[in-house]
């Protein structure tokens, strides 16, 4: 099938019980053995059930069937936000001693992790110097576990050479985990360029109401685990904390976030709340429709941002003049994701002044919603750091970020003229 099939049938054929139509909210914690025999059998996994919510709900599982669809993977897990599933995507493969190898750009509470909080259990965040795969591959030893990376970065959005990272990689024996919330599988698959995990925040363009928290993890089935016994001996050893099970040989292919459910999620809780899960089904079942309309609606705002008298500079993945141009045409084709910055002439005074006056774009720091999102990063998210610190990672003072939403483009641009119109006064 393809994507737009996918995004509204995969992952579920009917209920069972009742013959619904849509995907039914099953908000119920447990579920019942036929007899003792049954549930031991299912404690065992020797037969496939539900047994508790906490490690696995029915409206859940469409989800997870879903979104292992639209990625190309072998199976997934749904998780309660997306910093979750990062965390979880991590701990499943290192422990106290072990390092992840990570591109520089990352969204902040993944940097925190990597950087402050890991760290402090004894797993060690590494950040290479550039993007390159070769100053990825410089970092990675033999206590590497994964190399991590963003298909699109947040707020420059460069598109790494997936490729390239993916062979660095796998030359050291390691997968590469990337985070593909921004991309969507819609703009990019990542299994195909040799990705071997995929996580998301649900929360963002895949839920797309700007309602809705909620992670994933997807595994591709396509990392050798058994190849390396030692390095991975989770996956490749009787696990005490799951009944003696050897995730490599009871799982197969999906070892990997087998193990990620029954070890992290059972023991540790970020579960998805059914009701959540349902939501967002609802979002994904519009995801190519909305995405078509994000990129469009986005093009249109570059190109008027770009001619504006107003307007200093606009970075957008779009324009054959940008750096991220070949990278984005490389990964993406024609398509480009609808975040984009923008500097307005005369620095912070006039930037504030532009942000201040929207009307339609709604201010604050959240992106991949059907509104229009606008986010003064100097004023708010990179407010504490000295303008040499903005500069380092790319903020500067008059910058603004726009998540371009699905309104009628008319509306959108009239908005940013007034408000171009009021910074140039
Ligand atoms: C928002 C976001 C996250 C965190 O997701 P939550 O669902 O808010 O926990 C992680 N990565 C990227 C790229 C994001 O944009």
């Amino acid at each position: 099938m393809k994507r737009e099939t996918i995004a509204i049938h995969a992952g579920y054929d009917g209920d069972p019980a009742t013959k619904a139509v849509a995907v039914p909210i099953y908000q119920t914690i447990a579920f019942e053995f036929d007899s003792a025999e049954h549930g031991a059998a299912l404690f065992n996994l020797e037969v496939a059930g539900n047994i508790y919510t906490r490690i696995g709900n029915p409206t859940n599982t469409v989800l997870e069937k879903r979104v292992a669809a639209l990625e190309g993977g072998v199976d997934a897990l749904s998780v309660s936000s997306g910093m979750a599933a990062i965390h979880y995507s991590l701990v499943n493969i290192a422990e106290m001693g072990h390092n992840i190898v990570s591109l520089p750009q990352l969204y902040g509470a993944t940097y925190t992790l990597l950087a402050h909080i890991l760290p402090k259990q004894g797993i060690t965040g590494r950040f290479a110097k550039t993007e390159h795969p070769e100053d990825v591959e410089e970092l990675i030893d033999e206590n590497t576990r994964a190399v991590f990376c963003e298909t699109i970065g947040n707020p420059a959005g460069n598109v790494p050479d997936l490729e390239g990272l993916a062979r660095v990689a796998h030359k050291h024996g390691v997968p590469l985990i990337v985070d593909n919330t921004i991309a969507t599988p819609i703009l990019l698959r990542p299994i195909e360029y040799g990705a071997d995990v995929v996580v998301h925040s649900m929360t963002k363009f895949m839920g797309g109401h700007g309602t809705t928290l909620g992670g994933m993890i997807v595994d591709s089935g396509k990392f050798p685990w058994r190849d390396y016994p030692e390095k991975f001996y989770m996956l490749n050893r009787p696990e005490i904390a799951y009944h003696g099970v050897v995730y490599v040989e009871h799982y197969g292919d999906a070892a990997y976030v087998a193990r990620c459910r029954t070890v992290s999620q059972r023991n540790t809780g970020s579960t998805l709340s059914p009701f959540n899960g349902f939501l967002l089904l609802q979002g994904i079942e519009t995801l190519v429709l909305r995405i078509e309309r994000h990129i469009a609606n986005a093009r249109k705002v570059a190109e008027f941002l770009r001619d504006h008298p107003a307007v200093e500079w606009v970075n957008y993945a779009g324009f054959p003049d940008s750096p991220l141009y070949e990278m984005a045409q490389r990964y993406m084709g024609s398509s480009r994701c609808s975040l984009l910055t923008f500097g307005v002439k005369g620095g912070f005074e006039a930037g504030t002044k532009c942000f201040n006056s929207l009307r339609l774009f709604k201010r604050m720091v959240n992106l991949g919603d059907a509104k229009s999102l606008a986010c003064h990063p100097a004023s708010t998210t990179h407010r504490q750091l000295t303008p040499e610190e903005q500069k380092k990672v790319g903020v500067t003072p008059e910058m603004i970020r726009l998540s371009v939403g699905i309104e009628h483009i008319d509306d959108i641009l009239e908005d940013l003229a007034q408000a171009l119109e009021k910074a140039a006064a």
